[in-house]
């Protein structure tokens, strides 16, 4: 047994001495309440350790014990639906706002050892065996159905199997020959990305169902987005959409709260979300992972790899898994002061140097993979990413550090909010990497000259932006009329199609194909327009037609219908317009 005794205490980082053969990364027990925590730094006999639990109370000479092992969790039948803290311990959702979540020194299970759930096998004694293989499958909840796979490590012949039953978790299902017993419950260290066979082209969007996000900055699935804002720009609001609407089959919610009633908000309204796919909880195919701002640091600092691990476990079932981290600043947050207690030589603005590092290795474990097993799955994680800079100043080094790592940029824009244009994101500033991986995908299966459209869409904002510019100098009756048209139309881009309400019954959602019809209809508008100016007619001829309000209901008449009529719009549109007589 590796066992010591505390030098040194500083907030979540204690110093303990005797510590000789601990390993980096090795939880131990800390003091008389056995709070647990990580050892992060080792010289000679003395280990460093970030303590994931309220450290008041520990002191010099208390004991400490080395678990000799890293930090793991628990990977099986039940993770859906429930509620984790950073280290994977469940969590009671609490009445009272701020209160502690759990008692200190709580060992406690991540999964029910006493539930039963039916397994059915599908492989046979004699069956020869690798990591990943799927044993046998478990209905885990109403929609997905848990794969019983071989840890990757794991080879062998079958040498035994249950029949079909109930089982728990701790049941042996299968033996292997060497005597190596396979059960539903599987444990992984979360530092390490689960292994695969190869990553795969991320060709396949994640569609959310927000317009501006899949019409003007897709991501693949697999592929991974940041939403840096202030305060109140929408980056909780925007993860909750994306949670609820994604097209995805698993959600981990990752939750390091700014406030602490902030994230009991979470933990109380994400029960209550409905599955808009299956009309079931949307827990039943979620997990959260909750760290409030009064919890210790060092626990936020782990949650974000509890959710990865967590993550690349279903994508191994053949899963597509959305991972929401809200807000990633948090966790750096906690990166920087462990850091600080540790005196490492500070980087920009306090964060340790180490920090782009991190970040990059945390964003490397998204991505469409060929998982291990014999059958040829394709499983993938895709990872969101809220950062919260201070002020919205989007030059500090979370935000710059996370653009670097990360293939998209969904910025959220103070200005934006305050006007309330929802979402409020911008499209000036917003990029994304995945065009052209996902454009085939869009032009394929929602229309031909997708890609053409979004294009000129994105062309008439930014001449607006370009015109306004103008504007401000001399004012609107400067321009021509071929000009302000692009300025009306433009105003039909940002209030017709991108604005959003994420709580509005049916435009919450917006199939793509919806999307592409709404963006010709205002595109056909532009058209005309500029050939029916062309030809003489006044700008106010054309604004006196009903189109313009015929556009502004798009978005909130039920899909089925828009499909049909949007068409239909969009060519009494042109007719209507070429019809206009030149006085
Ligand atoms: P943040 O997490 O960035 O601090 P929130 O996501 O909590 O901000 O959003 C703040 C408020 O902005 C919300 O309570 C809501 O009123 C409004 N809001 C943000 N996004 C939308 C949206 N897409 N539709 C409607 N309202 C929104
Ligand atoms: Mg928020």
């Amino acid at each position: 047994m590796i066992a010591g005794t505390i030098s040194k205490i500083t907030g979540p980082v204690a110093v303990a001495a005797g510590m000789t053969g601990a390993k980096m990364y090795d939880i131990v027990r800390v003091g008389h309440e056995g709070l647990m925590g990580e050892i992060i730094r080792l010289e000679g006999g003395s280990a460093t350790l970030q303590v994931y639990e309220d450290t008041s109370g520990l002191k010099v000479g208390d004991p400490v014990e080395s678990t000799e092992g890293p930090l793991l969790v628990e990977l099986g039948p039940g993770l859906l639906s429930s509620i984790y803290d950073g280290v994977q311990r469940p969590l009671p959702i609490v009445a009272e706002q701020g209160g502690d979540f759990i008692e200190r020194g709580t060992v406690a299970s991540a999964l029910d050892r006493e539930r039963e759930w039916e397994f059915t096998p599908t492989v046979e004694v004699g069956q020869y065996v690798t990591g990943g293989d799927i044993v046998g499958t478990v209905p885990e909840g109403k929609t997905i159905v848990h794969k019983v796979m071989v840890s990757p490590a794991l080879k062998g012949t079958v040498a035994s199997v249950v029949p079909a039953g109930s089982y728990n978790v701790d049941t042996v299902l299968v033996t292997l020959d060497d005597g190596t017993e396979i059960k539903m419950s599987q444990w992984w260290p979360v530092r390490q990305g689960r292994p695969y066979v190869r990553k795969l082209d991320p060709t396949h969007p994640f569609t959310t169902g927000m317009r501006i996000l899949d019409t003007f900055f897709p991501i693949a699935l697999g592929g991974n987005a940041i939403i840096p804002g202030g305060f109140g720009t929408g980056k909780t609001v925007t993860q909750q959409s994306l949670a609820k609407w994604a097209d995805v089959d698993i959600i981990i919610y990752v939750g390091c709260g700014e406030r602490g009633n902030e994230m009991t908000e979470v933990l109380v309204e994400f029960p209550e979300l409905e599955d808009p796919r299956s009309g079931a909880p949307l827990m039943d195919r979620t997990v959260l992972v909750a760290n409030t701002s009064n919890m210790p640091v060092a626990a936020r600092e782990a949650s974000i790899y509890v959710g990865a691990t967590l993550a690349e476990f279903y994508r191994d079932m053949g899963y597509s898994v959305a991972m929401m981290a809200d807000s990633t600043s948090r966790w750096g947050e906690a990166l920087r002061e462990v850091s600080g207690r540790l005196e490492e030589m500070p980087g920009e603005e306090g964060y340790p140097a180490y920090l782009a590092t991190r970040l990059a290795a945390f964003y490397e474990r998204s991505g469409r993979v060929r998982p291990l097993g014999s059958d040829d799955r394709v499983g993938s994680v895709t990872m969101v990413g809220a950062v919260s800079p201070a002020g919205g100043d989007m030059s500090e080094p979370m935000t710059q550090n996370s653009l670097r790592v990360s293939g998209a940029f969904w910025a959220l824009d103070t200005s934006l909010a305050h006007r309330r244009h929802f979402p409020a994101i911008s499209w000036t500033k917003s990029y994304t990497l995945f065009l052209g991986q996902v454009r085939g995908w869009f032009e394929e299966n929602v229309a031909g000259d997708w890609y053409e459209m979004r294009g000129k869409a994105m062309g008439i904002l930014q001449k607006e932006t370009e015109l306004q510019e103008i504007v401000q100098l001399v004012g609107p009756d400067a321009l021509p009329e071929s000009e302000k048209i692009i300025l009306e139309i433009a105003r039909m881009l940002r209030e017709d199609f991108l604005q959003q309400f994420a709580f509005d019954d049916i435009d919450a959602y917006c199939p793509p194909e919806k999307q592409y019809l709404m963006l010709k209809a205002i595109l056909a508008f532009h058209d005309a327009a500029t050939s029916a100016l062309n030809r003489g007619v006044s700008l106010r001829q054309v604004l006196e037609l009903p189109h313009k309000e015929r556009i502004s209901t798009m978005k909130t008449t039920p899909h089925e219908e828009a499909i049909d009529t949007i068409p239909v719009l969009a060519k009494e549109i042109a007719e209507d317009i070429a019809g206009i007589e030149v006085y």
